[in-house]
């Protein structure tokens, strides 16, 4: 057993509040990790809300780099005193994680939004109260964090641990969104639609795959604002009116690629009209409904060759994609930390905070 703290959601839509814990020794095949920097993503902020089924307290967090403090029995993968970057889970076994696409696992759910173990017990308590634990396979908003083989990968020893936290959920998804699930060619029309982390990772995995022109949909002027800075070639305030007009006036044939990371459904609406024959919608973002349905106009489809395509952490492999990822941010290719802003963990509410204003776009939390 060891000490710890963790930012524990006491009841849904409450305040984050840092409390002493205590973390169970690593099991067969499990990691302990000390947690370094934790970025916060969208699907953190969606769980608080209970929506998910989730039992509180809770302990969420999905983006956590840090080092190995100590591994459990057949743990070969990462050796104590490895610095490692969290990711998903998956199970490993499925027909989708034998075809290396572990983002369809069939057993995703359990693993990733259950918030317990296969057998209901958890590794964090409270004051003697259990939390509810394994977000994502981490929990990583606390300061240790057990983990798998599977959601781990191993960095460099001169890894920058806070730079590189949020790769493990909303950059790749937003970069694999692109270059991934919709498999961007060169010179192929890209629209983006929401400007936060994912989207600005769009922005840029459409410049890596050499997309153009790129063009970005969002109401905040500062967010539009990076987008010009990294690679958007044009930008559009849906403010400002009809969004489907403005795009068919910059490119009258329509739009090859259309990646929704808002999830606001009366956008992803209209972009089905926005798009060229053969054209791809990917759905990134999470709207506000269960229930929430697109009116997928059947005989325009039909005729156009359209793809409506659903897509989980841009269709990665953690174990091949984030090396790759960390490679294009080492050479500059992958300029993210434009829109990174770290806090001390401590500061959670109030980062959180300037992320709902718009003040912050990416969070990252340092330990
Ligand atoms: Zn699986
Ligand atoms: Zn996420």
């Amino acid at each position: 057993m060891t000490d710890a703290i963790a930012a524990v959601m006491p009841a849904a839509n409450a305040a984050f509040s840092i409390v002493p814990i205590t973390v169970e020794d690593p099991q067969r095949g499990e990691i302990l990790i000390d947690i370094k920097a934790v970025g916060v993503c969208h699907t953190d902020l969606v769980m608080v809300s209970g929506a998910f089924g989730t039992v509180f307290p809770a302990v969420f967090g999905h983006e956590g780099a840090g080092i190995v403090v100590a591994i459990g029995d057949g743990v070969t993968k990462v050796a104590v005193g490895d610095k490692v970057l969290l990711t998903f889970n998956s199970c490993g076994a499925c027909a989708r994680c034998t075809d290396d696409d572990p983002s369809y696992c069939t057993q995703f759910s359990a693993l990733n939004m259950a918030c317990a173990r296969g057998d209901g017990s958890s590794r964090l308590h409270a004051n003697g109260t259990a939390l509810s634990d394994n977000f994502f396979g981490q929990s990583s908003f606390a300061s240790k964090s057990i983990a798998m083989e599977r959601n781990v990968i191993k960095l460099a020893e001169d890894a920058d641990l806070a730079m590189l936290a949020p790769l493990g959920c909303g950059v790749q998804t937003g970069v694999g969104a692109v270059t991934r699930s919709l498999e961007a060619k060169a010179g192929q029309s890209l629209v983006v639609i929401g400007g936060g982390s994912v989207g600005l990772s769009a922005v840029l995995g459409g410049r890596l795959a050499g997309c153009s022109p790129i063009i970005l949909i969002e109401p905040q002027q500062d967010r539009r604002t990076i987008a010009s800075d990294i690679g958007a070639d044009h930008v559009i305030d849906p403010g400002a009116g009809d969004i489907v007009g403005a795009v068919r006036a910059l490119l009258p044939a329509g739009v090859d690629l259309v990646v929704d990371t808002s999830g606001h459904i009366p956008s992803v609406t209209a972009s089905l009209g926005m798009l060229a024959n053969k054209g791809k919608l990917g759905l990134v973002g999470l709207p506000g409904a269960f229930d929430a349905a697109l009116p997928v106009p059947v005989i325009q489809w039909i005729t156009s060759g359209g793809t409506v395509r659903g897509i989980v952490e841009g269709d990665s492999d953690p174990d091949q994609f984030l090396p790759e990822l960390i490679e294009h941010h080492r050479a500059g290719r992958l300029p993210f930390d434009r829109f990174v802003r770290t806090y001390p963990f401590a500061a959670i509410n109030e980062a959180i905070a300037d992320a709902h204003s718009g003040k912050a776009i990416k969070v990252v939390l340092t330990f």
